[in-house]
């Protein structure tokens, strides 16, 4: 019959989903070390597509890990007009894990310190910061779990170099600035595409995230579109830039910190290949290197 026949194919292709989904969320955890035996992992959650993905896959791979680690989310209700406070407390108690809802009026300050018309994000995200660093302390917390993903850090490091002059981007594992925390990405394998896809299937409770009446960034705004007309340009982009991040050759870049300039020639030769052709997959031949 057509209709069984089309919820069946729905069921499967979700279940690839949500298969490659956990693969990428463990290749992640796994490459960089991020859960170790023992730990307490706080997952921040903030009613959007990506954190709810987050605690969705880790609770899963919890139930099968080899190692015994606690997960505790944790939401900021910042008291922007309209947050609807029921939501997140009704589904986590649903899941019967554990949670914490911490108060803080953060809209209010921001209000008050950003004058009308300026961009608000970079204080209330400073803002959120600290109080997530502070939680994590009181509440004996090793890592911190954001939900943020592949599209994310490649949009970053657009965004570093276009209007910040750095070659840097968002890493999977970070030791925060004053050594109290660890702070992991453990998407940042998955696409948003695919997180998108989920999120609808498992129907979270989303949250909408417009509710402080803050305009998404007009930059990362311009990077978005850019990065999404490559990709539909020429498919496969995004992988290869995410993947030139951990395939990085300091020796032909330009940074003295990264690389010695100054004793160059009196030590062995360096490869000197600077532009290395695509490796692209042909059907019949495998891998081969074009040119
Ligand atoms: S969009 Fe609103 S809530 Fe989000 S970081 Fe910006 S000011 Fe804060």
């Amino acid at each position: 019959m057509p209709e069984l026949h089309l919820k069946q194919k729905t069921s499967n292709n979700f279940n690839k989903l949500k298969k490659r989904l956990q693969r990428e969320v463990g290749k992640a955890i796994g490459d960089y070390n991020m859960i170790e035996e023992g730990d307490r992992v706080m997952v921040c959650l903030s009613g959007g597509k990506d954190s709810y993905t987050l605690l969705d896959i880790l609770l899963t791979l919890k139930s099968r890990a080899p190692i015994n680690f606690s997960l505790l989310a944790m939401n900021l209700d910042q008291k922007q007009p309209g947050f609807p406070e029921h939501v997140l407390p009704a589904y986590l108690d649903k899941l019967g894990v554990e949670y914490r809802i911490v108060e803080e009026d953060t809209y209010s300050i921001v209000q008050d310190k950003i004058p009308e018309g300026k961009t608000t994000c970079s204080l209330c995200s400073r803002l959120r910061r600290g109080i997530i660093y502070r939680v994590a302390s009181e509440m004996g917390v090793t890592k911190i779990a954001l939900g943020h993903h592949r599209d994310d850090i490649v949009e970053t490091l657009f965004l570093n170099m276009f209007f910040g002059a750095k070659l840097k981007a968002m890493p999977p594992k970070l030791h925060t600035d004053d050594g109290r925390h660890v702070v992991i990405r453990p998407l940042a394998y998955c696409t948003e595409r695919d997180i998108t896809r989920y999120s609808n299937q498992r129907e979270f409770p989303i949250i909408p995230c417009n509710l402080c009446g803050s305009q998404e960034n007009l930059q990362r705004k311009q990077i978005k579109q850019m990065l999404a007309d490559w990709e539909l340009q020429y498919p496969g982009r995004m992988t290869s830039i995410f993947n030139a991040l951990s395939n990085v050759v300091p020796s032909h870049l330009a940074d003295l910190k990264l690389f010695d300039f100054q004793t160059l020639g009196t030590t062995a030769p360096e490869e000197d290949t600077v532009f290395d052709p695509p490796e692209i997959a042909a059907p019949a031949l495998g891998i081969y290197k074009i040119g």
